[in-house]
């Protein structure tokens, strides 16, 4: 019989799922001996001698049959001398190598067959052990602090193996062989249940503390209750006194929607809207929080308005690990509101004491257990255009997943520190980018913090040296914080700093995702709430001619008058005063007031209104000055329009007044409604005429025969219609055939779906996101593949 040795290299996800059990039984069977080494980034290496046949069935049965979340990049094979005579078949211990990649998957939903044991009686030390897991399922990312992949690496190291999971782990034909990060109630961690001044409220056995749970829930308590990567407040969602309880104490941020968890999805199939692709998101093993449409039958649901005031949509999710299942099979099977466990601006707590501390007027008691947290990461959630993803927070389930760039690279290492509000950071290595989970807005100390500090985990995940690290990129804003960090990177790195810009970052992205070529160039629109731009004014309706090497702006919406700068985010009314008092004569725009009663909707009433009107008369045209920038931004305009039709009239969450009047547009028919926004060419650059837009929008609304539905659908597709447009113009006028949307606004459907419609009509093609987020969460992604761009040519 024909002899050989070889040796394999796979690279890919081939830690913390499974790989390593699965490649030791599919050599056993084939009567394979030799080892299997974990060697960290370098991926895993096995030495195998044996039957030649069988050696190949091997190779070919590695890609047809590896674990389901595995996934392989490269095998490589070696034949080897044969001077080494192998007796045994072994998994050797790890040892650290060096890779382009990271071959560690995000954190697993918690798997079938688990569940199965965890509600199986027979099997004492696992029977509503909620931190049952196994060699394919469990915490991950949150739970490594290094690699290779092992238990002494990861946060179990706290709790030793009992003998019965010494023997699963060393069993062959065990789920758990060689899995790092279970364990079972006799060896591994457990939960506590506190009141609101720390003391334990049972002792007992798992089961006693879940039964309190669970009736304190009932009983319309808020819990506290500690997850994977976090921690969650969960009460009823069917009980309006909770809700609203709940919503009172989260004050500043009373609006904000909360996130659903519900058992299955049958309630989901009652009342909501769902498409394959949405139901494959939700029951996957990244288990993320999807946005859903209510159907008309959600009114008939017991589910509280209060759960997402004014919106359209609500964010559903399954439970994804032992707890969240346990706790279902008491309370019943109803849904629960699950929403992160932090206040305003702050990253959630992950050790006990944070979270009692921040917590303390938040939640009425305390589930937290004593298995520590490494890595903090906050629920994913997404929504779907037709089949593609729209991702608005990338955080468990997704990160530590790279982005593939669609070139060669040859870049050892850099980093870029995002924009300012709903950021990340990320990571370049080679031709691949990580990103980092959700960090928030790094206004407040704690986040910006935690931005160091993840940005700086990943890179040292990725084991790249600081010599390798050849630049940082940030946001062109000199003021923002990321911007100072990144110059103190910068310096303290010895590499080159790159600010690129906010809109070009964003379409940066677009093009590598949607693998544009390094020579190529799209016409990119991008639309959101602010960007810095070059003039200085605050961009956020741009339509750039844009290269991997710069950006033309060809066209944006009209400037407006943002009349005491940031506040008219805060408070519609003053944009709306703002625009009006611009495009009006004053005596038009006071009688304008009036009738809107536009006084009500400022903080202080008419003492603010008569200040705006002052400030505005005083200031030295032209603008901007100090108090008075000039803006392009889309999310400004969706903001006046969503309080003309009084839809919102105070922003209390990002994105709020235009979440709004995408709630409201989708009752209406925009086929009733003739609106049309024009433009102008000066200069070379098409501007959007955005003063009409108001006016007209205010006469509409004194028609009787027209509804605000039908006025807000209408203005959502005639503001896409146009944008596309021009956009079109700005192409044709180039020779470009490709179109792309991004930024904030692009998570709003139908103003999409209106810019896409068009630009297919016109036979080009359209590029949208899929992978990356399309707002803020995915500018420090496009900064990387700027900077990159920019340190190239630098080199050359
Ligand atoms: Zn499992
Ligand atoms: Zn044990």
């Amino acid at each position: 019989m024909l002899k050989k040795t070889v040796e394999i290299d796979i690279t890919g996800i081939v830690q913390g799922v499974g790989f390593r059990p699965f490649l030791f039984n599919l050599a056993r069977n084939l009567d394979l001996k030799g080892y299997i080494l974990n060697r960290g980034n370098a991926g895993v290496r096995l030495v195998l001698q044996g039957n030649s046949i069988n050696i190949d069935n091997f190779i070919e049965d590695i890609e047809v049959e590896s674990p389901k979340i595995s996934y392989i990049e490269e095998i490589i094979v070696k034949e080897l001398g044969s001077d080494t005579i192998y007796n045994i078949l072994e998994i050797k211990s790890s040892e650290q190598g060096r890779g382009i990649s990271l071959t560690l998957p995000p954190d697993i939903a918690i798997c079938d067959n688990c569940l199965v044991d965890m509600r199986n009686k027979n099997l004492s030390t696992y029977y509503e052990y909620p931190f049952i897991a196994c060699a394919t399922c469990g915490p991950r990312y949150t739970t490594v602090n290094a690699l290779p992949y092992d238990r002494e690496r990861t946060t179990m190291i706290k709790f030793p193996f009992c003998e019965s999971c010494i023997s699963e782990y060393s069993d062959f034909d065990n789920r758990r062989f060689h899995a790092q990060t279970f364990a079972c109630s006799t060896c591994g961690p457990n939960y506590m249940l506190y009141d609101k001044s720390k003391q334990e409220i049972i002792k007992n056995s798992i089961k006693d503390i879940l039964i309190e749970t669970a009736m304190r829930i009932n009983n319309g308590e808020v819990a506290a209750v500690k997850g994977i990567g976090g921690v969650h407040l969960v009460c009823l969602a069917d009980n309006h006194d909770t809700i609203l309880r709940l919503r009172k104490r989260k004050g500043k941020r009373k609006n904000k929607p909360f996130a659903l968890m519900v058992p299955n999805t049958d309630l989901i199939d009652t009342y909501l809207k769902i498409s394959s692709k949405e139901r494959e998101l939700l029951t996957s093993y990244r288990r993320p929080i999807v946005l859903l449409e209510k159907k008309e039958t959600y009114k008939r649901s017991t589910l509280s308005e209060l759960i997402a005031p004014g919106l359209n949509n609500i964010g559903i999710m399954l439970p994804y690990t032992g707890i969240h299942y346990l706790l279902f099979d008491l309370i019943g099977e109803k849904p629960l509101i699950y929403t992160s466990g932090n206040p305003s601006n702050i990253p959630m707590g992950i050790d006990n004491d944070k979270i009692f501390d921040q917590l303390r007027d938040l939640a009425d008691f305390y589930l937290l257990h004593n298995r520590p947290i490494y890595q903090r990461a906050d629920d994913s959630v997404l929504r779907i255009h037709d089949d593609k993803v729209k991702l608005i927070r990338r955080s468990r389930g997704y990160v530590p997943e790279y982005l593939p760039l669609p070139f060669k690279v040859d870049v050892p290492g850099a980093l870029a520190t995002g924009p300012e509000l709903a950021l990340t950071g990320a990571v370049l290595r080679r031709n691949r980018i990580f990103p980092t989970q959700h960090i928030g807005n790094v206004t407040h100390l704690e986040t910006y913090d935690y931005l160091k500090d993840t940005l700086f985990h990943m890179k040292n995940l990725l084991q790249i040296e600081n010599s390798e690290l050849k630049f940082v990129a940030c946001d062109a804003h000199p003021a923002f914080i990321t911007t100072k960090y990144a110059r103190e990177l910068s310096s303290q790195y010895n590499m080159p700093l790159y600010p690129i810009q906010h809109h070009h970052a964003h379409v940066l992205g677009l093009m590598a995702e949607n693998s544009i070529a390094p020579e190529e160039k799209i016409v990119g629109i991008a639309v959101d709430g602010i960007g810095y731009g070059e003039d200085g004014n605050v961009w956020g309706g741009e339509i750039f001619l844009s290269s991997y090497n710069g950006y033309k702006r060809l066209a944006h919406l009209e400037y407006q008058p943002m009349i005491g700068g940031d506040r008219c985010t805060k408070y519609p009314a003053r944009m709306v005063a703002s625009i009006l008092l611009n495009s009006l004569d004053r005596e038009g725009a006071k009688n304008l007031f009036s009738k809107l009663s536009i006084e009500q909707d400022l903080e202080y009433k008419e003492t603010e209104l008569s200040a705006i009107i002052s400030q505005f008369e005083h200031s030295s045209k032209p603008y901007p000055s100090e108090n008075i920038p000039l803006t392009s931004s889309t999310g400004r305009i969706f903001d006046s329009i969503s309080y003309l039709l009084g839809a919102s009239n105070i922003k209390t969450y990002r994105g709020e007044p235009a979440m709004k009047l995408e709630g409201l547009a989708l009752k209406g028919n925009a086929n009733n409604i003739n609106l049309d926004i024009d433009f102008s060419k000066k200069n070379g650059i098409y501007i959007i005429n955005t003063s009409k837009i108001l006016q007209d929008v205010l006469e509409l609304r004194e028609e009787s025969k027209n509804t605000r539905e039908d006025i807000a659908a209408k203005f959502q597709e005639e503001l896409g219609r146009t944008f596309a447009e021009v956009a079109i113009r700005v192409a044709q006028n180039n020779n470009i055939t490709k179109i792309g949307l991004t930024g904030g606004v692009a998570y709003n459907y139908s103003f999409s779906q209106a810019i896409k419609n068009q630009i297919l009509k016109a036979g080009l093609d359209f590029l949208e996101h899929d992978l990356i987020p399309p707002g803020d969460a995915g500018i420090s992604i496009g900064q990387l593949i700027g900077g990159l761009f920019h340190y190239l040519n630098e080199k050359n």
